[in-house]
């Protein structure tokens, strides 16, 4: 399955994880659309987090730019008692598996927004949940990203980076622990839906090596098959670092933007380096679920 490719295959501008107004996105799957094919992306994914609800609108804007599109998702995963963001592409956005796990996963979101805004009250920030709540395009999908937005809105910190630094990471005020869905179950949807599970930005995460390794081999043996090399929350090392891992797992490599936010998005769409050759890239294996 990994056997290295033609270097051309890599030679795609591919642009497989952002963010629409559906999540934590600003901008709308159509204004998305436009910018990633005036960048020169051929390949589009929308991967709103925990969320389809936009992929309908995101295929049909997809084809109006003149680019192919894979379906796509960013589901939200508890690992090791930390956050792990796992990529779905190519799934069938109808099956009913994975619209109710979607929404299971999406549940606890309100609760803890109020738990967030609680806990930002007692540092002298008050309404934030209101606040955060006016930069919400889907009610299910409150996340942290709103609650920046806010902050950033009322001078409390210069930009949303700052925000989560200070307030909403582990240990500070507004940070409430949550529990997300399982890898087993997460790996599962997208798999049973006829999609590629693909573990998100690798080097964010702060693992042990062993426990990094451990969600390497627990993902394989749920069925995962794919891992972003090149995105934007990578550094150039971490390209190569993460290269080296898609080749020790026997990983499909994938590439992404991340992109939020023309204001807050250091990555562009469709601005990353191509992928490293001697990858399988994903969209290979997904050739028969592009549309
Ligand atoms: P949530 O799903 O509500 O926990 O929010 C997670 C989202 O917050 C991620 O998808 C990013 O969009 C954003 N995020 C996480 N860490 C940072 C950071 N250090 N700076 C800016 N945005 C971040
Ligand atoms: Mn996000
Ligand atoms: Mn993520
Ligand atoms: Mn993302």
């Amino acid at each position: 399955m990994t056997s290295p490719t033609t270097p051309a295959a890599s030679i795609l501008n591919a642009d497989l994880h952002c963010h629409s107004v559906v999540s934590d996105g600003t901008l709308t799957p159509e204004a998305l659309a436009e910018r990633a094919a005036a960048n020169g992306v051929e390949l589009w994914a929308l991967t709103d987090h925990d969320e389809i609800g936009g992929q309908r609108r995101a295929a049909a804007a997809a084809k109006a730019n003149g680019m192919r599109y894979l379906t796509g998702t960013e589901i939200s995963v508890t690992f090791a008692n930390e956050t792990v963001h796992i990529v779905g592409l190519g799934f069938d956005a109808d099956d009913a598996e994975m619209l109710k796990g979607l929404h299971a996963t999406r549940g606890g979101r309100s609760e803890r927004a109020m738990e967030m805004s609680d806990g930002l009250a007692k540092v002298g920030i008050k309404g934030a949940y209101e606040g955060a709540l006016k930069f919400v395009g889907n009610p299910e999908l409150i996340s942290r990203t709103h609650f920046a937005r806010f902050l950033v809105e009322g001078g409390h910190c210069k930009d949303t980076s700052e925000v989560f630094r200070k307030y909403l990471t582990e240990g500070k005020p507004g940070y409430v622990p949550h529990r997300w869905a399982s890898l087993r179950d997460a790996v599962q949807w997208i798999t049973s839906a006829k999609g590629m599970a693909i573990i998100a930005h690798p080097a964010r995460y702060k693992f042990t090596p062993n426990e990094e390794y451990a969600l390497f081999t627990e993902f394989k043996n749920h069925g995962g098959r794919g891992v972003e090399v090149v995105t934007g929350s990578h550094t150039a090392q971490e390209y190569v670092k993460y290269a080296e891992t898609a080749k020790e797992f026997g990983l499909a490599a994938s590439r992404g933007s991340d992109f939020h936010s023309p204001d807050e998005s250091h990555t562009d769409l469709g601005t990353l380096p191509f992928l490293p050759g001697g990858l399988t890239p994903v969209w290979e294996l997904l050739a028969d679920r592009i549309q």
